[in-house]
């Protein structure tokens, strides 16, 4: 790959703390791309992506002002594991093509960063130079997303974690692996991550 277009992912379990790491390393001057946000940003703006959701999943997917119906949506996919499949295999390829397109326009930087929770479960990791995995204890994950987004319950979380792979799956496939336990400090882990990324991207 160009060295100019190096990439390296960011994924880990819910909770595991991937955003607040991303923020570190934005703040070192590395561009982050979130697949999540970049996902929920598409499903409303990309036509494509949109008329291959109201083909698949009926006009009710989106209203008349052309806004999607999330409701509708998650209601779908939540107990019907094929509809969630074919979901994403309509939203992935476009984050990934929207992803190329903004790693263009980041062409000065040394390299960037990919973060989605899902990288190794979709085999995007594939399309990228080096993984960076976080990992946290599952108790330490649900105790920080229940207190982070209230409307979710501790079994909601625990079915999103059944659908994730492990923390030792990812590690076993990682270049490296953040411990965020809140026992190690991160930031020194980070910084020393950072410096190599930089020295093989160059
Ligand atoms: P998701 O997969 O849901 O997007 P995530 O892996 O991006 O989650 P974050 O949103 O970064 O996780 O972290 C989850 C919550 O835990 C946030 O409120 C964050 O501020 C908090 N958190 C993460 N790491 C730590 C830490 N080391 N110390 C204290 N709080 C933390």
């Amino acid at each position: 790959m160009c060295n100019n277009f190096f990439s390296v992912g960011i994924t880990g379990g819910i909770g595991s703390g991937k955003s607040l790491i991303c923020k570190i390393f934005l703040v070192l001057g590395v561009p982050v791309y979130s697949s999540d946000e970049r996902a929920k940003w598409l499903l409303s703006h990309d036509d494509l992506l949109k008329n291959q959701i109201i083909q698949q999943f009926g006009e009710e997917a989106y209203d008349q002002e052309g806004k999607l119906n999330r409701s509708y949506l998650a209601n779908t996919i939540f107990t019907d594991e094929e509809r969630r499949q074919q979901l994403n295999a309509l939203v992935h390829p476009r984050v990934g093509a929207d992803f190329d397109k903004w790693r263009a326009s980041c062409s000065a930087s040394p390299y960037v960063l990919k973060e989605a929770a899902l990288l190794f479960e979709t085999g995007s990791y594939r399309q990228l130079d080096k993984i960076i995995n976080v990992s946290a204890p599952k108790a330490l994950r649900i105790q920080r997303v229940l207190l982070r987004d209230i409307h979710r319950s501790k079994e909601q979380l625990e079915a999103i974690m059944a659908k994730q792979w492990s923390d030792k799956q990812r590690e076993e496939l990682a270049d490296f692996t953040i411990k965020n336990n809140e026992k190690e400090l991160v930031l020194p882990e980070v910084i020393k991550i950072h410096k190599h990324l930089l020295k093989i991207s160059y």
